[in-house]
């Protein structure tokens, strides 16, 4: 299943070195010098630091989505074994994340939803990670990004796929087996043990779903084993999900195109350094039923579509932050969305309504691109 792309990474524009700075060496000392540097210049001796090129690389097979990622760095070779570096990384969880598949030796969210009401499942600590992160997110959303309704979001997709395979067909999941799957949607059903280092489901019948936060959480984590193995200016973009790493090299900070949910084009423009933005929106999963659209994002309330927005873009330094609360807010009424935002630090939002209209966070326009 590959989704289309949401925010899109800006062409990146002309790339100006930093300037080296001149020094002044007094008479002689300074004729010595340049002779010196002319005749090792001529000779080769002298390596002048250098200056880092744009690189770009996609992946197709991480998170059932497209992943663009752009490095600036000082040669192909170098950029080529980054490029692998994350990749792998992201491979990784991608593997550890992954709901609808196992993998031979490893044990993930697959197992562990094989296993739902029988056995605690030894787990990669990057998942208890994730699971303990996912429930402090259900709580902060009041219950609005909810990993545990796995049931009711696997009726949604069978339906939804149903419809999309054959259309004539399409029909809505039936509100008495969504109810019946909701009743065993409760995050305490999920625990982690962290002593012995295992997850569980305690309701046979509870699933887990991390299709709102696991891109996001990966991301978050993948950049920041980039930065701290060195590098200094990157944007990676994982089905929309975007992080980055720096400024550009010339000291301007990434752009990134936020999708307009009724064209191809952009929305806005906005600017990051070493932040994340994150969007999502009704247009990209859906299926229709009798001339109507049927999106992905399912509001635990109504256990339907929530109808309260488009679109909603989230900016954070926290990229797990990011992805958690556009899911969560989308189920949110404006208010206590805004309430929510403007409670956090560093994080800012944009909503489109509807009726195109749209809300920004009070900081929101600081990262506009005019
Ligand atoms: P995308 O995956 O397209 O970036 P989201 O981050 O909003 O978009 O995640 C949507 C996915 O999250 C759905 O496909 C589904 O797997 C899951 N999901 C939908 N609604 C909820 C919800 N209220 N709480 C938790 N997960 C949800
Ligand atoms: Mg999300």
């Amino acid at each position: 299943m590959i989704k289309t792309q949401k925010n899109g990474i800006m062409p990146t524009g002309v790339f100006t070195p930093a300037r080296t700075t001149r020094r002044v060496i007094p008479g002689r000392i300074a004729a010595m010098v340049a002779t010196l540097l002319l005749l090792a210049s001529f000779f080769g001796c002298v390596s002048r630091p250098a200056e880092p090129k744009r690189y770009e690389r996609v992946f197709l097979d991480v998170f059932d989505t497209v992943t663009t990622v752009i490095l600036y760095d000082t040669g192909e070779r170098s950029a080529g074994e980054r490029f692998d570096q994350l990749h792998a990384l992201l491979l990784e969880y991608h593997r550890l994340y992954d709901i609808y598949n196992a993998y031979d030796g490893l044990n993930n969210l697959y197992t562990v939803n094989q296993n739902a009401g029988k056995s605690p499942v030894a787990v990669d600590e990057r998942i208890l990670g994730l699971i303990d992160y996912a429930k402090e997110m259900d709580v902060l959303t009041d219950g609005r990004m909810n990993i545990a309704m796995g049931g009711v979001l696997d009726l949604w997709l069978q339906y939804r796929e149903a419809g999309l395979n054959d259309p004539g067909s399409a029909a809505l999941p039936p509100m008495a087996e969504l109810e019946a799957a909701n009743a065993h949607s409760k995050p305490g059903s999920i625990v982690v043990d962290r002593a012995a280092g295992t997850l569980s489901i305690t309701d046979a019948q509870t699933q887990i779903d991390v299709g709102a936060i696991g891109k996001g959480y990966a991301a978050q984590k993948a950049t920041e084993a980039m930065e701290q193995s060195g590098v200094t200016s990157m944007l990676l973009s994982i089905g929309g999900n975007v992080c980055s790493i720096g400024t550009r090299p010339d000291g301007t900070p990434w752009q990134v195109g936020i999708q307009d949910p009724y064209s191809d084009g952009n929305l806005c423009v906005v600017q990051v350094s070493g932040r994340s933005v994150v969007t999502s929106g009704t247009y990209e999963r859906f299926y229709t039923v009798d001339g109507k659209r049927y999106h992905h994002i399912i509001d635990p309330e109504t256990l339907l579509p929530s109808t309260y927005y488009d679109s909603i873009t989230v900016i954070s330094d926290d990229s797990a932050l990011a992805d958690a609360l556009t899911t969560g807010l989308f189920c949110l009424p404006l208010t206590q969305g805004q309430a929510l935002v403007a409670s956090l630090d560093g994080v800012e939002a944009l909503w489109v309504l509807p009726d195109g209209t749209q809300a920004q966070s009070n900081g929101f326009s600081a990262y506009l691109v005019p």
